[in-house]
């Protein structure tokens, strides 16, 4: 599998490979890009950014408090959608904790009136 590292600006190009069960990966130019390509081969994650209602209608922006499994995404957004913040609710306050048992939070970011 051929890959960005996209851990830093550099962008090192990846080739990960798996042989004999094991995985390798090469053109990282550091250790976190070994950790990236690792992850993106056996259990690609991504965190997610959306919006929230508060009770009177405004909008907040969220995102989760980790990266969660592509797989998940779907159900996550889904989540989200479903949440409403009080209005007191302020950058760094957690809407939802521990969602859908994945270890994320839900995260203000910014609010919008
Ligand atoms: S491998 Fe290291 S230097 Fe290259 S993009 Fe990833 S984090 Fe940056």
């Amino acid at each position: 599998m051929n890959t960005i590292c996209i851990k830093c600006p550099m962008g090192c190009p990846l080739i990960v490979e798996e042989r004999d069960g094991r995985i390798t990966v090469s053109g990282n130019t550091c250790k976190r890009g070994e950790v990236y390509g690792t992850e993106e081969y056996s259990q690609p994650k991504r965190a997610i950014t959306s919006l929230v209602r508060t009770e009177s209608g405004e909008v907040a922006s969220v995102k989760t408090s980790c990266d969660i499994p592509k797989s998940r995404i779907k159900d996550v957004v889904d989540f989200i959608g479903g949440l409403t913040a009080c209005d007191e609710a302020r950058i760094g306050d957690v809407v939802a904790h521990d969602v859908l048992g994945l270890g994320a939070d839900i995260v203000i970011t910014g609010r919008r009136r």
